[in-house]
């Protein structure tokens, strides 16, 4: 999607500092971050929120849980946190799906 920040992101037309990218993912952190470690794991392909997950496009989703538990391995993190805020009443701001992973810190629930 052309106006999307996500897929400019993806495509490298906008800097990050890249935590892992495949052919399907690409990783990169926070620029905001709300833990010691907090990093975005996204689709490639632009998919709008959770919402819009659908047969045709949760292999992906399968893929960035993967991704995910081996990043975790990987960093050595001791538990962690993973969050897809669902719409502007839950907080997403960027209307292309992504998962946060947040981790080094003690985390309350329920969250706020
Ligand atoms: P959400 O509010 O759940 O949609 O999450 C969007 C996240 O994207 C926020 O945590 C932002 O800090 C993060 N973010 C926004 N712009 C950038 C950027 N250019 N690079 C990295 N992270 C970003
Ligand atoms: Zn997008």
């Amino acid at each position: 999607m052309s106006d999307c920040l996500f897929c400019k992101i993806a495509a490298g037309e906008i800097p990050s500092t890249c935590v892992y990218e495949d052919e399907l993912v690409y990783a990169f952190k926070d620029i905001d971050p709300q833990a010691p470690v907090h990093f975005l794991v996204i689709p490639k392909a632009h998919i709008p929120s959770a919402a819009a997950i659908t047969p045709e496009n949760s292999a992906v989703v399968a893929h960035a849980f993967e991704v995910i538990a081996r990043l975790a391995k990987e960093q050595g993190l001791e538990g962690f946190r993973v969050v897809s805020n669902c719409g502007e009443q839950a907080g997403q701001s960027v209307f292309h799906l992504h998962f946060h992973v947040l981790s080094g810190r003690d985390m309350t629930w329920p969250p706020g």
